[in-house]
């Protein structure tokens, strides 16, 4: 087996690590501490975290440093031992004031990041902050950002890369025959199927969201980590 023949990626929160209400507050499970630290050790095999945190933040979430960081939903991409690999630069864009003061009213969180804007509602029902929702999605596109649905968040971003080109990107790099990926969100169901036709894809059940098909369903982080070890550890 050469280095890199199997990619073993994995979502960041809701995968490797439970949501919070606060995102802010997301750390890492220490099961998926342990088992990113055995992975990474293994011959044969790339890691990499997918996420649509920013580099800098995630990096301080899952000390990794044998593993690929693919950020900003693909936007950014870090090497092991943190060598950039991709960058953009940050976005700029202005909400405007009745916008902007809506948000505030409704007590929704809006989370600037480098190449984003996020909007958040968790422990809120949607169905009040629905109308909201919907004039932030249309002045994001009226932008020309991509707008990207999340568990309880919208989000505004760059317009350019995405998980699964970047998750592409990555098997050609490191000359993967073989993806292995998990995830739990809609984001994660391109990466999910090109997983599916190359390996293993691993989706993680909640209420909000329906398996794709040609998935794996796994209910809970123990039993898709014992999935994960079955796959790599041969
Ligand atoms: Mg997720």
């Amino acid at each position: 087996m050469r280095i890199g023949s199997t990619l073993l990626a994995f979502d960041f929160d809701g995968t490797l690590a439970p949501i919070c209400d606060d995102p802010t507050a997301v750390r890492l499970d220490r099961g998926a501490a342990e088992l990113i630290a055995e992975t990474t050790r293994l011959r044969g095999v790339a890691v990499a975290i997918v996420s649509g945190r920013d580099a800098d933040d995630l990096v301080t979430r899952v000390h990794a440093p044998g593993a690929y960081l693919i950020a900003s939903h693909g936007l950014e991409i870090r090497a092991p031992g943190g060598t950039l690999v991709r960058d953009a630069p940050p976005l700029l864009v202005h909400l405007g004031s009745t916008l902007g003061r809506e948000i505030d009213e409704a007590g929704l969180r809006l989370e600037s990041k480098k190449l984003a804007l996020a909007l958040h509602w968790r422990g809120m029902v949607f169905e009040d902050v629905a109308p909201i929702v919907e004039k932030f999605r249309r002045w994001a596109k009226e932008q020309g950002l991509d707008v990207i649905d999340g568990r309880c968040v919208l989000e505004a971003r760059r317009r350019g890369a995405g998980k699964e080109e970047a998750l592409r990107w990555l098997a050609r790099a490191v000359g993967a025959s073989r993806v292995v990926y998990a995830g739990d969100d809609i984001t994660d169901f391109g990466p999910l199927r090109f997983a599916a036709e190359r390996g293993r894809a691993l989706f993680l059940a909640s209420p909000e969201r329906t398996p794709p098909e040609g998935v794996t369903v796994v209910g809970s982080f123990r039993e898709l980590f014992r999935l994960v070890r079955e796959e790599v550890m041969v």
